[in-house]
């Protein structure tokens, strides 16, 4: 009888220095369920101990004890392990009955501080959320319920000393449904902010998710040629350049390529002539990355004396833009090219080549502060994987918080 005791208080103590519990806390009980591989401890807190007023710090007298409540904690040897405990509650004199903090855990949370950190890890580390999920046997909220806290601590720490030049950009969400706007840290390669919509409203919402003293701060901004992203951030920051960055400029340059090709492409059709069937990507790609045999069709193509062909040539040229040092020369060459683009009888092509001109000053300051939304364009594969993996989520907070928890390069650890 004495013997088995001793296995118990040995066992008790065992799982005490496994789990770090110190005095008043102990052991109290250990239930091993074999077949259920589940491992049950329960913890007591010591007779007659002080507690104190989670409000205030004041050692004050005990109340009563919470109802018990259950923390999921690293497994042990394979085996689920779970925490039991009727949590003190303190009377102070002037905060009333609280219930008092456990070292384990953080208040509110299911989970004890070293499953948190170790759930982190895991999610950090899978590319998959479903597999992270699989992994810690744990379903979609309460993965998301651990993201949800641990960006809330990163956010809480986060340093934003010497924030300097910011990109907004917009991405679609729900298929293409609504849009998101995203605030990217451009020199720290970390998403800083995202909110639901793409009109004025939300640039500013945007931009207000920083601390004044930070936008008083901002040098450059990268963005693309919306108007209600520009007057937000004429607005909300107002000493900093706008610098309508290369990526957007050749996005709206292929698009205009795009559009010239299909329409070329339905009346060549119309006589048969099917030169230009699947050669979207060509006209689209960086002739750089070519196959020998695209190469070869594209050598072809670009001689045709096409329309697309054209247009190509007009947008290649462009690029020449952002090599230059001096503003005068930038000038003058962007003086040419547009001759070129209004006389090239290619409407798409004129139409962006006027919102360009409308812009210029705000695309030369590209020479005083070379940014880019390349950051972005970099985390937008990061973000999008996460939203082919999220199947769990269901608003536009829950997709949030996931792009904040792997792209914000937050300190998400509970310790
Ligand atoms: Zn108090």
């Amino acid at each position: 009888m004495s013997g088995m005791k001793e296995l118990h208080n040995e066992l008790h103590r065992h799982y005490a220095l496994l789990l770090g519990v110190k005095s008043p806390w102990a052991v109290n009980e250990v239930n091993l369920d074999m077949a259920g591989k589940r491992v049950e401890i329960g913890l007591e807190w010591g007779q007659g101990q002080e507690v104190l007023c989670p409000e205030c710090g004041q050692r004050c007298g005990l109340a009563d004890h919470a109802p018990e409540r259950t923390w999921r904690h690293l497994d042990t040897m394979q085996f689920e392990t779970l925490i039991r405990a009727r949590t003190p509650r303190s009377r102070c004199p002037q905060h009333g009955v609280k219930t008092v903090a456990v070292p384990w855990a953080e208040s509110g949370s299911r989970f004890t501080l070293l499953f948190e950190r170790f759930a982190i890890e895991v999610l950090l580390a899978c590319r998959s959320l479903t597999q992270a999920a699989d992994l810690l046997g744990l379903d979609w909220d309460a993965v998301q319920r651990i993201m949800d806290r641990a960006v809330q601590r990163g956010l809480k720490r986060r340093e934003l000393e010497g924030l300097a030049h910011v990109g907004i950009d917009e991405k679609s969400f729900r298929s293409g449904q609504s849009y998101i706007a995203l605030l990217t840290d451009l020199d720290g390669s970390r998403v800083l902010e995202v909110v639901e919509g793409c009109d004025q409203k939300t640039a500013e919402a945007l931009w207000l998710s920083l601390p004044e003293e930070q936008r008083r701060r901002i040098v450059a901004v990268a963005l693309d040629m919306a108007p209600a992203f520009i007057a937000a951030s004429r607005v909300a920051v107002p000493q900093a350049a706008l610098v309508h960055d290369k990526f957007h400029i050749a996005k709206h340059l292929n698009e205009a390529v795009d559009t010239v090709r299909r329409q070329e492409h339905k009346d060549l059709m119309a006589q048969g002539d099917a030169t230009l069937k699947n050669t979207r990507q060509l006209w689209l790609f960086n002739p750089l990355n070519f196959s020998d045999e695209q190469a070869a069709d594209f050598e072809h193509l670009k001689l045709s004396g096409l329309k697309v062909a054209r247009a190509w040539a007009i947008k290649e040229l462009f690029s020449k833009l952002w090599t230059y040092c001096y503003e005068g020369s930038a000038r003058k060459f962007f003086k040419s090219w547009y001759g070129w683009a209004a006389r090239s009888k290619l409407k798409p092509i004129i139409k962006v080549a006027k919102m360009i001109k409308r812009h210029l000053e705000n695309i030369l300051t590209y020479l005083r502060h070379a940014i880019t939304n390349a950051v972005t364009e970099g985390l937008n594969g990061k973000i999008q994987s996460i939203k082919f993996n999220a199947r769990g989520f269901r608003s536009f907070q829950n997709y949030r918080t996931r792009i904040l928890f792997f792209c914000g390069k937050l300190n998400l650890q509970p310790l």
